[in-house]
């Protein structure tokens, strides 16, 4: 039989069989032997430790203790039957109860023996027992007491347990796999890297993750995995970016014209931020250099990206071409519409709308300016990608919260040109260094981290439901002196029914406190018209009314300078970067504005933390990290679809510093060695080469 390796499919593992294997690759996605070795322990018991009866308490996850088993005894009966041991040492007695399989226990428990038995504290009527604890024979003859080692756990699966793969039998079958394969695993890292950053041999870590001796050799196989993990997936982003550059050329964007130095000079009603400047200049260069620009603008609401993107547009059409930004909602296009055509107020550049409800007539006109080249900029929604969008020649992309659109959109405006426009992507939803580095490791990011001048951080208060009238005299105040306010409540998909009856108690109750004609009020939510949805907003935006109530439709992007004061009812529902989001809707005019998180009077751990850290912090980076700290990254909102976040070992909330080391190694490897032509770097190159499955690594990430 031929040598098996990791590349073996794992039915020739000895103890596997078809019918195992089948089971394996449906219920963990484990195909070969290498698979099987990197699905590891998701913890570990500590065997290494053990407790005297007196020390042990409920809180422990399990404790293993040496001491003599006294007395074994039937108890209840029919379904309630059960075995209940008394297990004692010299420093007290603790009782081991057993549901199943008594019958067995019975025939082989010797009362009288010393066993170490290991299991998890309970409390039950004031007595401490422990259900269902391993016990092991001590045997005089061995000098081995109990199992002195880290004991690893697997999670597993009802069907898998039916194939005796529980936590126990997948270690068996690890044990197995190592036994079998050790010898021929190889290092996919090279040798001066393991050395320069005191790395364990992969199969050392591999032998270790799986039966670590003791926490420190634990340690250090862990940190060897996630380096390894991190690592290559640096290498992969930064080389992927190298091709695009060497690959794709991009328009060059040589000089700043007419167009620009019109709206700058003449129109501009404020000074740009230190920040907005910056990223001004980076996108500037960047479209200079010949090579396509892939920007990532991270920055918080109010920020002012979109004066960004106007002067970046402005620049390629004083070069010659179109540009368009495309944006998520109907709502935002149209304020963007809007916006920026009273910026720029006339002659400087044609601008049209193209959305889902633009009439096939305008609509047509549209197309047919487009692909003349009268157009020089189109803003719009999805609308904008569609095949029948065709360009005469754009040169310029910019797409607005980013985190709505799929790589395969984004994709297909890149291929609205022969040379693929720049693309410049901007968010509100700040992330984590560690997620942008992954995420967007192959984008350049720049981040506007300045608010402009003059504005008064949002004061932002926590107010429980048995506070709601001072609330309400609140709102009143503001109100009298001609501010407009925010209602928002939760709109969660799992529960419409109870979302809608939220917001209409909430509704009748605001009608009740703040009655016609005196005040009135604007209503938006997910079930009306856009057409509904929009004439209920134009109303708040005129002013004619005071009070917007609203599910979250409003989260992204609306600007009305004069509404001062965000209420956020059951804000504990809500996550902290939508909250974030949400605040940012005020705070854009002179005045003084507030945030009010409305909440239950009971609130969970979190909701607590949630809520506090709104109080305490207005940064969208802070805010974004702690979101990080709490969900993990996978739930973070927008990066639900990135594969590239589902990692093995490695973990962005915690490992920062493994992943700055990795991601430095890896510009420093290209810095030396761009094409990775170097002999010490032949096993990268070939580590490139083989495709990897589950990830897509599209051209633009
Ligand atoms: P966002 O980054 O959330 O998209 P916007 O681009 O909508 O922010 O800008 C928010 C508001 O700030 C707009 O009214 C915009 O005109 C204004 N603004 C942008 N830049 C500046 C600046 N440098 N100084 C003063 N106001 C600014
Ligand atoms: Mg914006």
């Amino acid at each position: 039989m031929a040598e098996l390796s990791v590349i073996t499919p794992i039915e020739y593992l000895r103890g596997v069989g078809p019918q195992k294997a089948d089971v394996l690759k449906k219920e963990l996605r484990i195909f070969t032997i290498g698979d099987l070795l990197q699905y590891y322990p998701f913890r570990y018991i500590d065997r290494t430790e053990f407790h005297k009866i007196n020390t042990i308490h409920t809180a422990m996850i399990g404790a293993q203790v040496l001491g003599r088993l006294t007395g074994l005894q039937e108890k209840g009966e029919k379904r309630a039957k059960r075995l209940v041991g008394q297990f004692r040492d010299e420093t007290g007695s603790i009782e081991l109860v057993w549901f199943q399989s008594l019958t067995w226990l019975k025939k082989n428990l010797q009362v009288g023996a010393v066993y170490v038995m290991y299991g998890k504290p309970n409390e039950f009527n004031g007595q401490l027992s422990v259900t269902h604890p391993e016990m092991e024979l001590l045997n005089s003859g061995e000098k081995k007491v109990g199992n002195q080692t880290m004991q690893p756990v697997y999670s597993s699966t009802e069907k898998l347990k039916k194939f005796n793969l529980d936590s126990k039998g997948i270690q068996k079958l690890q044990q197995t796999a190592l036994e079998t394969v050790y010898r021929a695993l190889g290092d996919a890292l090279p040798a001066a890297i393991i050395t320069e950053h005191k790395l364990l041999s992969y199969p050392k870590a591999l032998l270790a993750i799986h039966f670590p001796q003791n926490s420190e050799e634990l340690n250090a196989a862990v940190r060897r995995l996630k380096f390894e993990e991190l690592f290559f997936i640096q290498l992969r982003l930064l080389r992927n970016k190298q091709l695009n550059t060497l690959k794709y050329k991009g328009h060059r964007f040589r000089a700043v014209g007419e167009r620009f130095n019109t709206f700058f000079n003449e129109r501009l009603p404020f000074p740009l931020t230190g920040a907005q400047k910056r990223v001004v200049k980076e996108i500037r260069s960047d479209t200079n250099t010949g090579a396509q620009m892939n920007r990532l603008v991270q920055g918080d609401v109010g920020s002012g990206k979109t004066v960004v993107a106007l002067l970046s547009m402005l620049i390629a059409i004083d070069n010659g071409y179109q540009a368009c930004m495309m944006a998520p909602t109907e709502i935002l296009a149209q304020q963007h519409y809007a916006g920026i055509t009273a910026l720029l107020g006339e002659g400087i550049a044609r601008v049209s709308l193209l959305t889902g409800s633009t009439p096939t007539r305008k609509r047509r006109v549209i197309h047919q300016e487009l692909e003349e080249g009268s157009l020089d900029i189109l803003i719009g929604t999805h609308a904008l990608i569609e095949d029948k969008v065709k360009f005469k020649n754009i040169g310029f992309v910019v797409i607005d919260e980013q985190h709505r659109f799929g790589v395969e959109q984004r994709a297909k405006l890149w291929r609205k040109n022969v040379v693929p426009p720049h693309m410049l992507v901007m968010t509100a939803t700040p992330i984590p260094r560690t997620l942008a580095m992954t995420m967007y490791g192959d984008l350049d990011i720049s981040v506007i981290d300045e608010l402009p001048a003059g504005r008064k951080p949002i004061k932002t208060v926590h107010f429980f439901e048995n506070q709601r009238l001072r609330v309400f005299g609140f709102m009143r105040q503001e109100i009298a002196k001609g501010r407009q306010i925010y209602v928002v409540f939760p709109l969660i998909k799992e529960s419409e029914k109870l979302d809608l009856l939220y917001l209409e108690a909430g509704l009748e109750n605001l009608q009740r406190e703040f009655p016609m004609p005196t005040y009135q009020i604007s209503i938006v939510h997910g079930k009306m018209t856009v057409k509904e949805k929009d004439f209920e907003m134009q109303r708040f935006v005129k002013g004619q009314t005071q009070i917007m109530v609203a599910t979250t439709v409003i989260e992204v992007g609306v600007n009305v300078p004069n509404a001062s004061v965000m209420v956020i009812e059951n804000s504990e529902r809500f996550g902290l970067s939508q909250l974030h989001q949400l605040r940012g809707r005020v705070g854009r005019g002179a005045e003084q504005s507030y945030c009010v998180l409305m909440s239950g009077n009971k609130l969970s751990k979190e909701g607590r933390t949630r809520l506090d850290t709104m109080v305490r912090t207005s940064d969208g980076f802070e805010i974004s990290e702690v979101d990080l700290q709490l969900r993990g990254p996978g739930d973070l909102s927008g990066t639900q679809q990135s594969g590239i976040l589902e990692m093995k070992i490695a973990n962005l909330a915690t490992d920062q510093a493994v992943l700055n080391e990795a991601r430095n190694r890896v510009i420093a490897i290209f810095q030396e060695d761009p094409n990775l032509s170097l002999p010490k770097n032949q096993m990268l190159t070939d580590y490139l080469n083989q495709k990897s499955p589950g990830i897509s690594w599209d051209k633009i990430s």
